[in-house]
């Protein structure tokens, strides 16, 4: 059986729920439990993607936070720092994105770019992950497409030009229009890659990771219809991939976490369209099932 996967960035459950989009959700899908951050207090899609891919958790696949920082200042960033720097909020919810923004992700954000400007932290890496990821099983042939981390999609220019940006699109309407452009051109990419090799023979596994609705609903969470606009958007996605798929292909939907008013959700998002029986599955459980499925056992 050949498998092919759709991350999607930030894919909201109780989107899917809301506006019941059925592509979407296919023959089984939930909540999945993802890791969370220590001092980010989020699931953190430089963290997620690779704990996904190779089925480990953090500490084991190789890193627990989106920068490595060199020893000792990894001690006492980790340990110290951090833990005294971000205010626990009380709830899931019960900071805007603005006062998040304002206190504890700037300080971090400071701190991290400071951290790379004098050479103490980088961004992660593929060599940065210590165990094997579902791309290097020798068993069978893969494709895979931007997965953050692995193909290196965010270099630290891009992520600070990300975070960056999500923050100046708040409130630069001019901005906001160019930013949206970008995400609308990844968006269209990665569609004309699917419907490319959807149809080539050379792949037993293909993974097609987008980040898009991660950086609308960070932008627009005030804006529900155009937030719907995009989750619909990747609702035909699936329909129409549904219709090109390969016999005896499972198509598999993963998010990293979803979001509810401009901020993270500690959950992420599968679906599935075969019956897999699972039950608020581990994001970590995955590795295992796609391997399975490939090699038929
Ligand atoms: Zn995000």
């Amino acid at each position: 059986m050949k498998v092919l996967i759709l991350g999607i960035d930030a894919l909201e459950y109780n989107r899917v729920q809301e506006w019941d989009l059925k592509y979407l959700k296919q023959k089984e899908y939930g909540k999945t439990i993802v890791p969370i951050s220590e001092g980010f207090g989020e699931p953190v899609t430089l963290v997620v993607w690779p704990s996904f891919i190779t089925g480990t958790q953090p500490q084991q696949m190789g890193f627990d936070a989106p920068i490595i920082y060199r020893q000792p200042l990894k001690f006492f960033l980790e340990k110290i720092y951090f833990p005294l720097t971000s205010k626990k909020p009380k709830s899931e919810h019960d900071l805007s994105i603005e006062e998040k923004t304002t206190i504890k992700n700037k300080i971090i954000s400071r701190t991290n770019y400071l951290m790379m400007k004098i050479g103490l932290g980088r961004y992660p890496e593929r060599r940065d992950i210590k165990v094997p990821t579902i791309f290097d099983n020798k068993k069978y042939r893969s494709i895979h497409i931007n997965i953050p981390v692995y193909d290196q999609i965010f270099t630290a220019e891009d992520r600070d030009s990300a975070r960056n940006g999500v923050i100046r699109a708040i409130t630069d309407k001019t901005f906001r229009k160019e930013f949206e452009k970008k995400l609308l051109d990844e968006l269209k990419t990665g569609k004309e890659n699917i419907f490319k090799i959807i149809k080539q023979k050379n792949w037993d596994l293909y993974m097609q990771y987008f980040y898009v609705l991660d950086g609308i609903q960070h932008v627009f969470y005030k804006n529900k219809l155009k937030i719907m606009d995009y989750y619909m958007q990747f609702n035909k996605l699936v329909s129409e991939i549904t219709k090109q798929l390969p016999k005896d292909t499972m198509l598999l939907i993963i998010s990293d976490h979803g979001q509810e008013n401009g901020l993270h959700t500690n959950y992420g998002y599968y679906s599935s369209n075969i019956k897999l029986g699972l039950k608020n599955p581990n994001i970590t459980d995955f590795k295992k099932i796609i391997e399975e499925k490939i090699e038929n056992k």
